[in-house]
This record gives structure tokens, sequence and C-alpha cells, in this order.
């Protein structure tokens, strides 16, 4: 068999050439990390439940008229994307006080925020994505004033979409992070949501009980990841009830 052209790989992600110019296959591996890769495992079945959920969100979104990477899913790991440039920014839209917010400005986790906050980081892994504001985004030339506006429209769409897609199925969406993409259209260039959306870039938490169903598990050590985000899969009837994640086959020596 042909071996295909690796464009990138991530911590959690491969990308490899795809079928088409302008495509690119999207690879969802089975790894966690956490603390900028600090904190490492392999979490068996967590890559066939992203590619399902950031397919299920993506859809979504394109049915609702916001542009995302998403073509269509290939197999059980892999889904066909459009190829863009990615804008060297962690777009992040926040609900409820978590995380480094949380612990940058003292404010308890779980506080409701008065509105919507979007932040942004620097896309940098030896930095640690350090946090940025427009000005920075401006004087760098990472992204246009238009582009701004544009990401901000998208950032706060994708955030009504899927606060009330999760709220429908007793799921509070803390907060999460998106990355944008520039596509060019002819000679037009579009912004389109790109990369992932998943529990690995979403806080969420159970409505009811505020169990935490997302990467958290993970970080904190609270417990079973891959059965926290097919509890959000069940949820949103991405996956059957009756399902249980799928177990990769062992070596026997
Ligand atoms: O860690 P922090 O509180 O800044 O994260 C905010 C949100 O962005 C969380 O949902 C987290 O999962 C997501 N995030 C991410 N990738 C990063 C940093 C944050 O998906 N590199």
């Amino acid at each position: 068999m042909a071996r295909r052209k690796k464009i990138y790989e991530g911590k959690a992600k491969i990308l490899y050439e795809g079928p088409e110019p302008g495509t690119l296959v999207q690879y969802f591996k089975d790894d966690a990390t956490a603390f900028n890769a600090e904190k490492r495992d392999v979490i068996d079945g967590k890559g066939v439940l992203n590619n399902r959920l950031s397919e299920f969100f993506m859809v979504g979104l394109n049915s609702i008229g916001v542009p995302t990477h998403f073509l269509k899913r290939l197999n059980m790991r892999e889904q066909l994307v459009r190829q863009c440039e990615i804008i060297p920014l962690e777009v992040i839209v926040r609900n409820f006080a978590a995380g480094t917010m949380a612990k940058r400005l003292g404010i308890e986790e779980g506080t409701p925020l008065p509105r919507p906050i979007v932040e942004y980081c620097y896309k940098d892994d030896k930095l640690g994505d350090p946090l940025v504001t427009e000005e920075h985004i401006a004087a760098f030339g990472w992204a246009s004033q238009q582009d701004m506006d544009d990401i901000l429209s998208l950032a706060l769409r994708v955030n009504d979409f899927m606060s009330g897609l999760m709220y429908g199925v007793g799921i509070k969406l803390v907060d999460f992070k998106i990355e944008i993409g520039r596509f060019y259209d002819g000679d037009f260039q579009r912004l389109i949501v790109a990369d992932e959306i998943s529990p690995d870039s979403c806080r969420l938490w159970d409505i009811e009980t505020g169990r935490k169903l997302d990467k958290d598990v993970f970080r904190r050590d609270l417990g079973n990841l891959a059965d926290a985000y097919t509890e959000v899969a069940r949820r949103l009837g991405v996956m059957p009830q009756n399902a249980t994640p799928m177990e990769k086959p062992k070596l026997i020596n």
C-alpha cells in the first residue's frame, strides 16, 4: 500500500495529504496530553470518540451557516477536511469561570460570567500558548482588524450553537477553544472553523451533578476519560445507547 504523505503531527492528531488538492485527512490519535504535554497517556477509544463528536458539531455548524473545514468522515478515526492556513491563535470563549481564567483573576470556578468572554492565546507550544491582546495580534500581523471582527462573530456563533446543543442534553458549556483557518475561495479569503471541537477542547459539566465530562477528567485525575466522552456522545445520540468503546487489539508475544 502506498504510504501517505504526513503534513503535520500534533499532540492529538495527524494531518495527511488528502486525495484531492486542497484537502487533508485528519487522523485522531488516542494520545492525551495536558499542561503543554508534561502529562501524557494513551486513552483507548479517545480518537474514535473525538472523530465522531467533532464531525457531529462541525456538521451542525455547517448546517446553520457557520463555515468549517469539515468535509466528510472517512472512517472511525479519520475525516476529510479542507486545507486551510491556521491563524496562530487559540480562540477561547468562556461562559463560566474555570481553568486559567479562574486562577488568573481569582474567581471561583463555576461562577457565571456577566456575558461570554472571548480570549486569544498565541499558538506556540514552546511559550505555553500565552494570552495576548488584540493589540499584539494587530501589531504582529497575525490577523487584520477585519479578520478579528469575523473571528469574534464566528466564536460567538459557535458558542450559541454549542451552548444550546449541550443544554438540551443536560450539559453546561463552561468554555471551549477553537482554531480558525484562512481558506481561499478564488480571490476571496474566507475564515472557517478548523482543527476540532470535542471534549478535549471544551469544558462540559453535567447540569445536575456538576460531573466533569471533558479533558479535566484527565488533567485532574478524576476518573476514566473515555467513559466521560462516551457519556457526552451517548447523550447527543452520536453513539448508540448500548455501545461500549472498542478496545484496541492487544499484541500477543
Ligand atoms: O486552560 P484554560 O482554562 O485556559 O482553557 C480554556 C478552554 O480552552 C478549555 O475548554 C480547554 O480545554 C481549552 N483549551 C484547549 N487547548 C489549549 C488550551 C485550552 O483546548 N491549548
